[in-house]
């Protein structure tokens, strides 16, 4: 871990992808999908969280590939 403060951005992101891993996880292992529990099964709710976690993955990859770090903090994808 580095002192370095990460920004809002890379915050959000980390956030929806742990949220997710978990989510699945959690799906995994107790067929709980507790995005779904709290928000209801394909609503508009839970479909944004899961659009958001998928989006999340999908800005990490192309930082992973493309990017390298963050332009706002330099945090490393
Ligand atoms: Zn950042």
């Amino acid at each position: 871990m580095e002192g370095k403060k990460t920004c809002f951005f890379c915050k959000i992101v980390d956030a929806l992808l742990i949220i997710g891993a978990l989510n699945w996880g959690l799906l995994a292992a107790a067929q709980v999908d507790l995005v779904a529990k709290l928000l209801g099964g394909m609503t508009v709710a839970s479909r944004v969280v899961y659009g958001l976690v998928g989006l999340a993955g999908l800005v990490k990859l192309i930082g992973c590939l493309c990017i390298k770090e963050c332009p706002a903090c330099k945090k490393q994808q």
